[in-house]
């Protein structure tokens, strides 16, 4: 945030500073767009082999072979998500919030991929259906699914105002871990990284530049799904925030379960699929 009364002086040529267009950061013009057509002749042929029920306040973890497409499912009532991707046999590959951020902008959507941390660097899934890809950006700046939080914590809300939350998303997603995994919840937080916001409505305040949120659009029968690259293991917490209109970290919010569906594409057209590549940098940074 920045001061209301700045303690640097401007320089004469403060206005023509400030009026030097900028341009975009990761242009991804050069980028291969993700095969959507056939993707979905994909989804087309494909039946549901796992569903997973997420319970308010809490998360489940679920894995998605290579090829396959998941779906995460609003059932009861308009709630928010946080999800965590691992490369199922390698937890050091994992989604890479901060550089799909830079990339895709601040809010995903369908056509968009969600990137490996480095040095892998590929898209672990790729979004290839969103109901709520009408809402786009309101008169607030906000728009659904972002990558821009992190996820509620115990550590967070313990700075701002004390006391010892268990049900933050931190938490439920280190619990899952841990459950699936046989390790304990500290042992597993290690592995707990920087979310996708699943339906979670979202934007920065325009004069502070703080993270702002609001009342999700999502109502029962929306759902974002995606196809897996790889061999996933995911992590869904359904957040103590609820639709996330007031708060996040509590027990006050209206809390609804979420589900995951995970389907399986017809025998020829998996085996016709090809998983992406990993990032071609060689690793050798420079002499
Ligand atoms: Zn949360």
């Amino acid at each position: 945030m920045k001061p209301d009364r700045p303690e640097g002086p401007e320089p004469p040529d403060a206005a023509a500073r400030r009026a030097v267009r900028p341009v975009t950061c990761y242009p991804v013009d050069g980028l291969p767009p993700p095969d959507l057509a056939r993707a979905r002749a994909m989804r087309q042929g494909a039946t549901r082999v796992a569903r997973v029920v997420v319970p308010p306040r809490d998360a489940r973890c679920f894995r998605v072979p290579a090829g396959h497409f998941f779906r995460i499912l609003s059932i009861d009532g308009p709630q928010v998500g946080d999800l965590n991707l691992w490369n199922a046999a390698d937890l050091s590959e994992r989604f890479y919030s901060g550089k799909t951020r830079a990339l895709h902008g601040t809010h995903l959507s369908t056509g968009d991929r969600m990137w490996s941390s480095l040095p892998h660097l590929r898209p672990m899934a790729t979004i290839t259906a969103d109901t709520l890809d009408w809402y786009g950006f309101d008169a607030f700046g906000c728009s659904v699914h972002d990558v821009i939080g992190t996820r509620c914590d115990p550590y967070t809300h313990n700075l701002l105002s004390g006391g010892q939350y268990h049900h933050c998303c931190h938490s439920n997603l280190a619990r899952a871990l841990a459950a699936e995994l046989g390790l304990t919840p500290r042992e597993a937080e290690a592995h707990v990284h920087d979310v996708l916001n699943v339906f979670m409505c979202t934007g920065f305040d325009r004069a502070t530049g703080q993270y702002i949120m609001k009342a999700s659009p999502v109502r029962p029968g929306d759902f974002i799904e995606f196809l897996a690259g790889i061999d996933l293991l995911g992590a869904l917490s359904a957040c103590p925030g609820g639709d996330c209109s007031a708060e996040h970290s509590s027990d006050a919010a209206a809390c609804f379960p979420l589900c995951v569906e995970v389907y399986r594409p017809a025998a020829e057209a998996l085996a016709a699929w090809q998983p992406p590549p990993r990032g071609g940098y060689d690793r050798t940074h420079g002499p």
